[in-house]
């Protein structure tokens, strides 16, 4: 991909001391984006999804284009264990010694590799998500240093932020709400075409009330695993 290109991905939101930026990048057999985001601060960079196992040069390449190699990171957090979200967190803390924080509910998928894991309905990923399985091999497993509860603030990280529990499309997955009202959401909501939920939820009542608790936290964009940001006060699910 050339580079012109991919200055079209990256974009910025100026906070009010905290500033986020997106990389998006490919994932496997045409299947759409996914996206990372960094989280710079005047006490690090943090960076929040890694991107899947094909992603690893891209990663790197967009990393050092952002200046964040990967040697300046502060931290990992990881919204949820599907491994276009997880898959170069192992090849960053191996080759740079970073630390991986995320929910307990969804260690098991990346200590086993195993996206099935404490899943209710596993059926909806056949299709569409086993081939993300190539390329998972055990070298891309984890077992997670720090791990994030509802309501831990990562301040003692160096990030003005507090972990939201919004399970749905996994267990464990959770949202980073930035203290300026920024929300980077993971899958349980997307905005590929348009603000939705996710097509592949795990459990949709279980999702519905994640999304009940979030319209009382004061959020004024979603950062998404999928797709652009968008603005929360507006947003009505559709499906
Ligand atoms: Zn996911």
């Amino acid at each position: 991909m050339e580079a012109e290109t991919l200055s079209g991905f990256m974009q910025e939101g100026e906070l009010m001391n905290q500033k986020i930026l997106k990389i998006t990048l490919p994932m496997p057999l045409g299947m759409g984006t996914v996206n990372c985001y960094l989280v710079l601060n005047q006490n690090g960079i943090f960076l929040i999804d890694t991107g899947g196992p094909n992603n690893e040069k891209m990663l790197m390449q967009e990393l050092e284009k952002v200046d964040c190699p990967p040697e300046k990171l502060s931290l990992i957090i990881i919204t949820h264990g599907d491994f276009d979200h997880i898959g170069n967190a192992a090849f960053l803390k191996n080759k740079y010694g970073l630390k991986i924080a995320m929910h307990p509910e969804d260690s098991g998928m990346a200590e086993q590799g195993n996206m099935f894991f404490n899943r209710k309905s596993p059926n909806f990923l056949v299709k569409i998500l086993v081939p993300l399985f190539i390329g998972f091999g055990k070298s891309r497993r984890f077992s997670p240093d720090i791990f994030l509860q509802n309501g831990n603030t990562l301040s003692s990280y160096g990030l003005e932020a507090r972990v939201i529990s919004i399970p749905g499309h996994s267990k464990g997955s959770i949202g980073i709400r930035l203290e300026s009202g920024e929300l980077i959401s993971g899958d349980l909501l997307d905005n590929t075409k348009e603000p939705a939920f996710t097509l592949l939820m795990d459990d949709q009542i279980v999702a519905n009330n994640s999304l009940m608790r979030l319209k009382h936290e004061g959020i004024v964009t979603v950062y998404p695993g999928h797709g652009e940001p968008f603005d929360f006060s507006v947003f009505k699910p559709k499906n």
